[in-house]
């Protein structure tokens, strides 16, 4: 469980043994163009990313980490497949932690001459596997892909490069079928005290792929699994980063930022809530230090109040205009088209008042 699993230090950031669930992504820019890639990692780090990793598919990306390292704030991990002279050059590059599946990094030599440098440099290694990239083996003993399958194939590759005299190691299972992913970290847990780097492969686009991560991320943390998690989406990376915030936040792992509810509208509404709701949600990720404030934006007057008093501010639509409510009471009517910039304004004030 995430108490008692080892401490792995990834450049300045701890995972494992209590500390609490980093937060990962990795970059869609080709990592040979620096700086692309590095103001992508800088947009992902304002979002609240904490480690970053990028493709290393090239001598010239391994190269290129240096420059990108010296330029972001946040650890920098390579992710490697095929060319075991890659992983060695990314270290030597100043990678932070090197994503290997020796499964495909060929013969033992090889992955030995990998470890060799990790263990110079104390760089950690993650050892991922997933349901992809199963051992012809594995699939005959258990006939096809299985969480049993996957946690063997992860066990059977830590405990190589133990055998080489290296422990500084974190495991990732992956797969894209959510409840057997569920089932392989159950299983990997009880069997290893490596960190876990948890996440649901190929999720899909935003909006299925979150409801999977979210799922599948869900029990998994909340069965007290989890180091570490990256959201995979096919989409910008940066909702990658919003919605793991959001479930280890809904999950209690997280304290922080502003928590908005919104009605889901009906028959009553009469303002553009959904537009107002979109925005009112991107306008509070600047007031991430207004931690524990909900805000509340409810269509109508008929149980927006009510369902606003919980909330420390909030409003309820008219005909073209808002209730402001504050503490559940309602102190004035507000114009539609000014509704966000009085919420934005009670923010300020609310960050003001705190800062005293
Ligand atoms: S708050 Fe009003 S508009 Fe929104 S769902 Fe409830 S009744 Fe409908």
């Amino acid at each position: 469980m995430r108490e008692h699993t080892k401490v792995v230090r990834i450049g300045n950031v701890a995972i494992g043994g209590g500390n609490p669930v980093a937060i990962q992504s990795m970059c869609n820019t080709k990592t040979e163009d620096v700086a692309s890639t590095v103001s992508q990692i800088l947009r992902l780090e304002r979002a609240g990313c904490e480690i970053i990793r990028v493709a290393v598919p090239t001598m010239e990306a391994a190269k290129a980490l240096r420059e990108i390292r010296s330029r972001i704030h946040i650890p920098l991990v390579a992710d490697i497949h095929f060319d075991y002279r890659l992983a060695i050059a990314a270290m030597e590059n100043g990678a932070d932690k090197i994503r290997i599946n020796p499964g495909n990094i060929g013969s033992s030599d090889r992955v030995r001459a990998v470890v060799e440098t990790a263990k110079e440099r104390n760089i950690p290694i993650r050892v991922g596997v997933n349901s992809g990239s199963l051992e012809k083996e594995l699939l005959a003993k258990y006939g096809g892909v299985t969480a049993e399958g996957l946690v063997e194939s992860a066990l059977q590759k830590t405990a190589m490069i133990e055998d080489m005299g290296y422990d500084n190691l974190v495991i990732s299972i992956k797969s894209s079928d959510v409840m057997m992913c569920v089932k392989a970290h159950e299983l990997i847990a009880s069997r290893t005290d490596y960190p876990l780097h948890v996440g649901i492969t190929e999720a899909g686009t935003v909006a299925s792929g979150n409801i999977k991560s979210a799922v599948g991320l869900g029990i998994i943390l909340h069965e007290g699994i989890g180091d570490t998690i990256r959201v995979s989406l096919t989409g910008d990376p940066v909702e990658e980063i919003k919605s793991a915030k959001l479930i280890l936040r809904t999950l209690g792992l997280r304290k922080g930022g502003i928590e908005v509810v919104s009605c889901p509208t009906c028959g009553r509404t009469r303002i553009d809530l959904i537009g107002l709701a979109n925005q009112v949600e991107s306008m509070v990720t600047e007031f991430d230090d207004l931690d524990g404030v909900k805000v509340a934006v409810m269509g109508c007057v008929v149980n927006g109040p009510g369902e606003a008093r919980e909330a420390d501010i909030g409003v309820a639509g008219g005909i073209g205009e808002g209730l402001l409510i504050k503490k559940g009471e309602a102190v004035r009517k507000v114009p539609e088209g000014e509704l966000l910039s009085v919420l934005r304004g009670e923010l300020e004030e609310m960050r003001r008042e705190r800062r005293k």
